[in-house]
């Protein structure tokens, strides 16, 4: 806390911002002279000397080692070419007719594997020399850990000679250019050792390990060691210091870049400036983070990248004095995945998002723990293996289970419901928040739900961009669990939540929006208990339209009641619904019972509840991939008003609730194998009472 404050002041110091800080003034000079960074002897930036003493200690080291020295040899044995120049985009390096990367003949000729066709333009020759940079990048920090681990002065000789190659080119490399063929100031993106400062902020990380390992080694003249850090090091920062990209993820890894270079150049300005300027560190922590740690584009793909580059940073920093892993938000932003995850560490795939698993994020949980040894990152490593968690904490560890409880994600607009845990653990997504920009699906109140071990309502999140089903279903509202107003999909908006309640036995809460439809009100309330599901789902229009709801999941739709073949009859047309095939439809009175589920395993049993006359389709969507089969219950009825009761029972028998009423002005009685449960719903908030039989 005590530190956000001193940072908030140095940031306004050299942003030179005209308003005059308000913090008290006492004790700040001390506190930004415990900033400076310290410029210990190297290496400081790949290891340190204490982290190397340990990792030397280690039982496994002699394995590591030679498994190193091995593959520094092979790099002697093969050394890596010198580009003869700048790289242009990797994806230029590819036959323009059928799409297939070329291979190289010699350096100027170079053939499409499928045609034949010899190219010999400069924009491919270029393209091809993006591999060769990425092979001396590679080939100087893994030159850097032979040396580091066997003090074998060949290895670093191999380094200097790619280090000092780089240096002596970088002046003559083009001025600035894109790969759009831009230049100069119309060149925003653009970079000189590659066409993307982005590669060069990536790629400057690996060149600065290789040269932070083995600038210690006799070969390392006071000369080399200049020229190197001036036109490698120095013109590369100046490179990424061009344009500012602000909250973006480029600027995230031009960060990294500029802090590994401040590192091995010991340039304590260029440090602070990472930290402190717009689009910087602790600019991106307010900016680019939610508040519920979650990074700002929305996709668990995004977040993975910008955190890798945050890391590195991170890692870079701490090693010069800077202790930037104990952030909170920048902790927040490690843990937010599982925040995001349903109770088997999946990630329903909101938005353009695409399936996903905290198991992608173990590296970070890891590093986490042993750079903080934050016992929740022990936590999140273990996974709920008691095992697991013994070896981090010690005997006495216990598993926190459910390590999270029901939550709001207020950045990311999800209410989340979690009840029970291990096997038992169920959990309902409320989507509600902003639309998400560009990334964004017209879904707002969708619902989300995993129980029995595995997702049933989903979301099928972005296919892939190519698909045309990307623009004519994912994105459209029939495609999720909410409400659609006459055949079309909603606009989109942000809703609002009105309440979020944690009780015990159960917990609740409740959104609406104004925006979806011209004057229409939307509003879902949901009550999870650990075997069942209430969702009450109120539309208002201002005028008689078609109201649809809609349950979509990856299952064998039936209903419980013999109910014959209905009527072959499609659903709509457009908007979506033209994907929603092999549709049949039932004119039901009053209640009906359907399930989702295949034969001899777990069943979700919905009880539409109420006396209103509705029209039933069973249909089948798409799932996760345009092969996959995403079976749809739509509720259909006509009127200015609807509301849509359904109890999902979460037994995955079938055999937890018994009966359902619906009273106006009163409590719903769900009568289950537990006794009868009351439940309530108002604009203030739920009430659930269970009143046990036995
Ligand atoms: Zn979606």
């Amino acid at each position: 806390m005590f530190k956000q404050l001193v940072f908030l002041t140095l940031f306004l110091a050299h942003a030179g911002c005209a308003a005059e800080p308000k913090a008290p003034a006492p004790a700040k000079a001390t506190d930004i002279i415990n900033l400076q960074p310290r410029f210990d002897a190297p290496p400081r930036l790949a290891t340190t000397r204490d982290e190397l003493a340990k990792t030397k200690a280690a039982p496994d080291f002699p394995a590591m080692r030679d498994a190193t020295i091995a593959q520094g040899e092979t790099l002697l044995k093969n050394p890596v070419a010198i580009p003869r120049g700048y790289a242009n985009w990797l994806f230029y390096y590819a036959c323009p007719d059928d799409g297939a990367t070329l291979v190289m003949i010699d350096l100027d000729h170079h053939q499409c594997p499928a045609d034949k066709k010899i190219y010999t333009d400069e924009r491919t020759v270029a393209a091809y020399r993006f591999n060769q940079h990425v092979a001396c990048e590679n080939a100087a920090a893994a030159l850097g850990w032979a040396y580091a681990y066997s003090g074998d002065d060949k290895f670093a000789v191999e380094a200097k000679r790619i280090l000092l190659a780089l240096a002596r080119d970088y002046p003559n490399y083009p001025a600035r250019q894109d790969r759009w063929g831009n230049t100069g100031q119309a060149a925003r993106l653009g970079g000189r050792r590659y066409v993307q400062s982005l590669d060069e902020a990536v790629g400057i990380i690996r060149l600065a390990k290789g040269y932070d390992l083995t600038r210690t080694a006799k070969t390392w003249s006071d000369a080399d060691k200049s020229q190197v850090e001036k036109n490698l090091f120095g013109l590369t920062a100046a490179t990424l210091l061009e344009f500012n990209q602000d909250i973006n993820n480029h600027q995230t890894w031009y960060n990294a870049g500029l802090m590994a270079i401040a590192s091995v150049t010991a340039d304590a300005d260029l440090a602070r400036k990472v930290l402190t300027m717009q689009g910087g560190f602790y600019d991106q922590l307010k900016r680019s983070i939610g508040r519920d740690g979650l990074w700002y584009e929305g996709t668990m793909s995004y977040h993975s990248y910008a955190l890798q580059a945050m890391i590195e940073l991170v890692d870079a920093a701490r090693r010069i004095g800077l202790p930037l892993q104990n952030e909170p938000k920048f902790k927040a932003m490690i843990l937010a995945p599982l925040h995001a995850a349903y109770p088997d560490g999946s990630f329903p795939a909101i938005n353009d998002s695409d399936p996903g698993n905290v198991g992608q994020f173990g590296g970070a949980f890891e590093w986490g723990w042993n750079v903080t040894r934050d016992p929740l990152f022990a936590q999140a490593m273990a996974g709920g293996d008691d095992k697991k968690l013994a070896a981090l904490l010690g005997q006495n560890a216990k598993t926190v289970a459910p390590l999270l409880h029901s939550e709001i994600l207020p950045d990311a607009g999800l209410a989340i419901l979690r009840q029970g845990s291990g096997a038992n653990a169920v959990s309902a997504f409320l989507d509600f928040g902003q639309h998400g920009g560009g990334h964004g699906h017209y879904d707002k109140l969708n619902l989300m739900l995993f129980a029995n071990g595995r997702e049933w309502l989903l979301d099928p999140g972005r296919l892939t961009y190519s698909h045309k089903e990307y623009k004519t279903w994912v994105k459209h509202s029939a495609a999720h669990n909410t409400v659609t107003l006459g055949g079309r999909s909603q606009f989109p908006t942000t809703g609002k939540l009105l309440y979020f309640q944690n009780e015990k036995g159960w917990s609740a809460c409740a959104a609406t929006s104004d925006g979806a439809y011209f004057d229409a009100n939307l509003t879902r309330h949901l009550l999870l208990a650990p075997q069942m599901l209430v969702d009450v789902f109120d539309v208002e229009s201002p005028e008689e339209t078609q109201i649809d709801w809609f349950a979509h999941a990856i299952a064998p739709l039936a209903p419980v009641e013999e109910r014959g073949a209905g009527e072959t009859l499609a659903s709509g047309t457009e908007f979506g619904y033209q994907h929603l095939t092999d549709s049949r439809a039932w004119q039901i009175k009053g209640d009906s019972r359907w399930d989702f589920g295949e034969k001899d395993a777990p069943r979700l049993r919905l009880w539409l509840a109420g006396d209103a006359t509705e029209q039933v389709f069973s249909a089948t969507g798409i799932g996760y991939h345009t092969g996959q089969k995403a079976p749809a219950l739509i509720r259909r009825r006509m009127g200015k008003t609807a509301r849509f009761v359904t109890v999902y029972d979460l037994s995955g028998k079938a055999d937890y609730v018994r009966r359902v009423e619906v009273n106006k002005g009163e409590a719903m009685k769900i009568a289950t194998s537990e006794g009868i449960w009351n439940v309530s719903f108002s604009a203030q908030g739920a009430k659930g009472v269970l009143e046990k039989t036995r």
